[in-house]
């Protein structure tokens, strides 16, 4: 008798997840947890207060349960800290394997440490696999000897090597299942409110969690076969309105907002390769290239991941040898105008607004808020920007947040600093009439087109049509931004 307790963290799906596979190896039982840790999911570490990615998550692990009950079993959810619940739970029912997915995440590489060593203290078989990416950082790591590969250009060499020997293969979900035994508590999926968080409204809803949700959105994708093989970014619009669209649907989005399915491992990256490349073997030899094409993004996805793993302190300045030391200002000031969408200047704050209510927002809309935050304006550290980030993003993941946030601060893969995002010029190239600013700001909703992004420059008069008046209804500019990007 194989009792094996198999630990879901990310790869919350069963199509290419190899760790499931091999837990489910020679066992009589297999039970299925999620650990719902206080550390990721209190308030007091902030990460997890925000109700809209908790929303996302439980969906997620509705859907696993769902799918895992057609496979007469189900998922269990333990509570508190996996270092103390897992052996609990694999003592409780007398488990002789513990397998989970690699994650190489600074708080996750800690906490695994810890609960394989506690494991293998009691006698249990510890069996873990590579899932998230689409090569082992391990091997990448060993191919540039152990150091950060800061250059696109020469990762995707090292790349090409390892792809060589290791081609992308991605497996299918499990036909079955063995069955959980007993388990003496319910071990049900809480709630929200259970939780203590007040659910958003749908409203704020831009992707539903879940397996289902991303296998659908990827089908949705990969029916617009000219758009796929044609993909370019930044070729892509920062200012358009997803809020409320038809998030399963795919259709008419500039890029495939799958990353919170990526995150939360509820696809595949493997499978979303494997998928983009069949369309590109329709499509050839007319198709676009890294790092433009989508398979580009996926590679700077894989990018940033390597080269966490083979950085230290890389979710800071000191101590890490990738990145710039830089002596960034220290306003509290600053940073909660740029947080709350307060800096009157309505490009920022409407995006800012936006990724405070949805947890997504564009590329480019990214790369001007975090230009403004760091070099371009407010001249605030990296590191304040990307915990902010990270306490809203959906699709928050350690190695691409703070890998892009060095990138667009210029401490790291890229040092053009001169190269600075106007917060007016920049989005009259994709929103001349200023829709995206009227809709998340609707103070402003109507003012004239002229003075959508520089408000503090319409006349009174003009300001008391629209029912705006700049100082009072909405803010006047923090810092002159001539100025502080000269
Ligand atoms: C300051 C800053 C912080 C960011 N933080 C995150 C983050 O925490 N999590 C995250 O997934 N992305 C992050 N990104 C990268 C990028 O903005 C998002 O991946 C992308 O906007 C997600 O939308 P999409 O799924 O429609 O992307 P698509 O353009 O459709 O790309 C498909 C997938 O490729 C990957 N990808 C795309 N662009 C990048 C990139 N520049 N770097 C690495 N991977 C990429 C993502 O997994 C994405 O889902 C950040 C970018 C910036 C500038």
């Amino acid at each position: 008798m194989v009792a094996v307790v198999y630990w879901f963290r990310k790869a919350l799906r069963l199509h290419d997840n190899p760790a499931l596979i091999a837990a489910a190896e020679g066992a009589s039982s297999l039970y299925p947890v999620y650990c719902l840790d206080p550390k990721t999911c209190s308030r007091a570490r902030g990460a997890w207060t925000n109700p809209n990615r908790m929303r996302f998550l439980l969906e997620s692990l509705a859907d696993l349960d769902a799918s895992l009950r057609k496979l007469n079993s189900r998922l269990i959810v333990l509570h508190g800290d996996p270092v103390e619940a897992l052996p609990a739970a694999c003592k409780e029912w007398s488990a002789s394997r513990l397998a989970y997915e690699l994650d190489y995440e600074q708080y996750s590489l800690r906490r695994d440490k810890a609960v394989r060593s506690q494991a293998e203290q009691a006698g249990l078989e510890v069996v873990t696999r590579v899932g998230h990416t689409l090569v082992d950082p391990e091997a990448l790591l060993l191919l540039s000897r152990g150091a950060p590969v800061t250059s696109y250009d020469k990762f995707r060499g090292l790349l090409a090597q390892e792809l060589k020997a290791r081609p992308v293969t991605t497996l299918p979900p499990p036909a079955s299942l063995p069955p959980p035994g007993r388990t003496a508590a319910p071990h049900a999926i809480p709630s929200l409110e259970e939780l203590g968080l007040e659910p958003m409204g749908d409203a704020a809803v831009i992707a539903r969690g879940g397996e289902g949700a991303a296998l659908r959105a990827m089908e949705a994708h990969l029916r617009r076969r000219d758009w796929i093989a044609s993909f370019e970014k930044p070729k892509t619009s920062p200012t358009e309105m997803l809020a409320g669209g038809p998030f399963d649907a795919g259709a008419g989005r500039s890029t495939t907002v799958l990353s919170p399915y990526l995150t939360f491992g509820c696809l595949s990256s493997r499978l979303l390769y494997e998928r983009v490349a069949a369309v590109y073997a329709e499509a050839a030899p007319r198709h676009s290239q890294p790092p433009v094409s989508l398979h580009g993004q996926l590679l700077w996805r894989e990018f940033y991941v390597c080269c966490m793993h083979a950085t230290p302190n890389y979710r800071r300045m000191a101590g890490n040898p990738i990145c710039r030391q830089i002596s960034w200002g220290e306003d509290a000031a600053l940073v909660a105008a740029w947080r709350e969408g307060r800096t009157g200047y309505p490009w920022i704050d409407a995006a800012m607004t936006q990724l405070r209510r949805e947890g997504w927002i564009h590329h480019l809309a990214r790369h001007a808020v975090a230009c403004f935050l760091t070099r371009g304006d407010l001249w605030q550290s990296w590191e304040t920007g990307a915990a902010v980030f990270e306490e809203y993003l959906l699709d928050a993941d350690e190695a691409i947040n703070f890998g892009n946030w060095m990138w667009l601060s210029c401490s790291c893969f890229f040092y053009q600093y001169f190269r600075c995002y106007s917060p007016v010029a920049f989005p009259q190239k994709y929103d001349k009439q200023g829709a995206y600013v009227r809709h998340w700001l609707p103070q402003l909703a109507r003012l004239p087109a002229k003075y959508i992004y520089e408000p503090w420059k319409a006349p009174i008069a003009v300001q008391k049509e629209a029912g705006c008046i700049i100082g009072v209804d909405y803010p006047k500019p923090i810092v002159d931004h001539q100025a502080a990007a000269a």
